[in-house]
């Protein structure tokens, strides 16, 4: 099993869509290993998105992580770092595959709905960004 870390962001939030997505997360075969609600700093969301500190869009995509509080949840599943991001689809809705979490919940390239690492290393991290080992519900 692998893990990766899950984030419901404030445009899929302030829609209520927050049930659905898991409900697919769910019928998709993901365990929720851990999960909660946080509401982000200015300083935390710009430490989750560092790499991107240099981008002419940190400073929106900064603002908008921050509008609501945000669902995080570590996802387990075989092979769950790609098969999340095929859940997802790609990062602009409309580019998304039909049947994709932003394709069907997403508004724009900022406002895209869900994050998913995208890699070993940053699931890594990005984990350990938010979650400490008490706060695990399911064994992986
Ligand atoms: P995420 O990291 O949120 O899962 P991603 O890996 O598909 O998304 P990244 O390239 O890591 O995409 O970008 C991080 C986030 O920054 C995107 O999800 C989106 O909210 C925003 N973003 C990325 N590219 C753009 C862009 N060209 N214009 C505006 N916002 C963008
Ligand atoms: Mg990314």
């Amino acid at each position: 099993m692998q893990e990766t870390l899950a984030i419901i962001k404030p445009d899929a939030v302030k829609k209520k869509s927050v049930g659905k997505i898991i409900d697919r997360i769910l019928q998709a075969g993901f365990i929720v290993v851990a999960a909660k609600t946080i509401n982000l700093t200015q300083a935390q969301a710009e430490g989750f998105y560092a790499v991107h500190r240099d981008k002419p869009f940190f400073a929106n995509l900064i603002r908008f992580m921050c509008e609501t509080p945000i669902w995080v949840m570590i996802l387990s599943k075989e092979n769950a770092i790609e098969e999340y991001r095929e859940l997802m689809g790609s990062t602009d809705p409309q580019e998304a595959a039909s049947g994709t979490l932003r394709r069907d919940f997403a508004e724009t390239i900022t406002r895209n709905a869900v994050h998913g690492s995208d890699s070993r290393d940053s699931a890594y991290r990005e984990i350990a960004f938010f979650f400490s080992e008490s706060e695990r519900i399911a064994a992986s």
